[in-house]
């Protein structure tokens, strides 16, 4: 490695500092930050994390060559060994970036695929890969393409994140009106919209998989429980890990997912997949992320689950670093194993969202308060508060908070998660309509 100080230093492009993980891991793992905080966050330079070594302002969104050029000219300055993202919409960007200056990344072919949800339904489908129907809408006039679908579809932006827009159309009947309402969403909450995917809505519960990959080995780290969510929206409720699943099913999961990297190209750093169990029993993927999911809730949990300290791995391949040894391997250079079955899980890690429950001006939201000194739990984050407005859906304002905590076994996750379904409220103001209750 050529560096000008002996300590590894990485771009971390559009993290928020509210959501630690990967801060505490880059401080861990002795890396170096230079902070690329969103454009709209005020971050106080007195309050930065310590891993953080520097910030810089910019905005890809609003100036993508401007922002390469910034970044390149920072490098010139003061070289870094690498650039990274959780924020899915700057996986292509940070491809771009490292493609551009020779750091180790995956390239912009790869992330195209990883985050161009049309592209990795082709590919997946071009590998053999378990894959609903599907047809890509590149224009709204295109929506008749999906009518020969088998019902229920669901229709998605081709760079959404978050969920946004996903919307499941029961008949061909409601069809055109839902792939005008996904489009109309796309263009006001992600600001472009180039394209729409309509695919067949997969029958089953919810899983998600954490996995790291390094020179082309795959080791999936967790596969935890994700609901199972029926639509017509998509918010997202629990996630816990490890999944209560036969393990011929695990094995199959993890197949599947080892062989969609190899699909999709992703050779090297974390990845977030989601999928559902079509019946059950086959795993069908929703999407695979180049990049450590939820803004880092998934490093929680894999590192819940595995003892691995998973941020700190994906940092240190990054910075172009072999990770260390993961699980019981011997130390030494790591080797990661293909779909093997992985070590026991050394314990349980969880994220409940606490959900809006109704929309309107919140008055109160209670019961946080007491979780934060709660032993099974680690973080509240919360992101809305009394006197903020939730918006009905499709309008999706965000995520009153998420409750992360560690437990046991997956038995005593189900049971704090049903207690916490009663002990955290939401109350709005009495001029609200809650007739959207309960909507998931
Ligand atoms: P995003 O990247 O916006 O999260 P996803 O493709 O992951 O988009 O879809 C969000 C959610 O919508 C998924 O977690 C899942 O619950 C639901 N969903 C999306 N596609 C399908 C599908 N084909 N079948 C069933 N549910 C789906």
């Amino acid at each position: 490695m050529t560096t000008d100080s002996p300590r590894p230093t990485l771009v971390l492009v559009y993290q928020r500092t509210s959501l630690p993980w990967v801060f505490e891991s880059a401080e861990r793992a002795g890396i170096g930050l230079v902070l690329v905080p969103r454009p709209d966050e005020a971050v106080s330079e007195e309050r930065l994390p310590p891993a953080v070594v520097d910030v810089l302002r910019l905005d890809f969104e609003a100036d993508r060559a401007g922002a390469l050029e910034a970044l390149r000219r920072r490098y010139e300055e003061s070289p870094f060994q690498g650039v990274v993202t959780l924020y899915d919409p700057a996986v292509p960007f940070v491809a771009e970036v490292t493609e551009l200056l020779g750091l180790p990344g995956i390239g912009r072919d790869v992330a195209l695929g990883a985050q161009d949800k049309r592209v990795m339904r082709e590919r997946l489908a071009a590998a053999g890969l378990n894959v609903p129907g599907f047809v890509r809408l590149d224009e709204p006039a295109d929506w008749e393409k999906a009518a020969a679908l088998t019902f229920p579809v669901v229709v998605k932006p081709a760079h959404g994140f978050s969920s946004l827009g996903v919307t499941k159309a029961e008949s061909a009947r409601s069809l055109k009106s839902v792939v005008d309402e996904v489009w109309r969403t796309s263009e006001s909450k992600l600001g472009r919209v180039d394209g729409l995917v309509a695919e067949e809505y997969v029958d089953g519960p919810e899983f998600a998989v954490e996995s790291l990959a390094y020179r082309g080995d795959v080791r999936v780290l967790s596969i935890g429980y994700k609901g199972d969510p029926q639509g017509p929206h998509f918010e997202e409720g629990v996630y816990r890990a490890p999944a209560t699943l036969p393990d011929e099913v695990q094995d199959d999961i993890r197949r599947e997912v080892t062989a969609a990297h190899e699909a999709l190209g992703i050779t090297d750093g974390p990845t977030h997949t989601e999928l559902r169990l079509r019946g059950g029993v086959t795993p069908y993927l929703l999407e695979m992320g180049a990049r450590i999911g939820g803004s880092g809730v998934s490093h929680y949990i894999a590192s819940g689950v595995t003892g691995i300290d998973f941020a700190a791995q994906a940092l240190r391949i990054a910075a172009g670093i072999a990770p260390g040894p993961l699980g019981s391997e011997p130390p030494g250079p790591a080797t990661l194993s293909g779909s093997e079955r992985p070590s026991e899980p050394v314990g349980a890690a969880a994220n409940y969202i606490v959900p809006c429950g109704g929309y309107g001006r919140i008055t109160a939201i209670s019961g946080l308060d007491e979780l934060r000194d709660d032993p099974r739990v680690d973080h509240v984050v919360q992101m809305l508060f009394p006197g903020d407005v939730v918006k009905p859906y499709p309008d999706f304002t965000g995520y009153p908070a998420f409750v992360l905590s560690r437990h046991a076994n997956t038995a005593e996750t189900e049971e704090f998660h049903r207690y916490l379904e009663s002990a955290v409220r939401i109350d709005y103001a009495d001029d609200t309509d809650h007739s959207h209750e309960g909507q998931a």
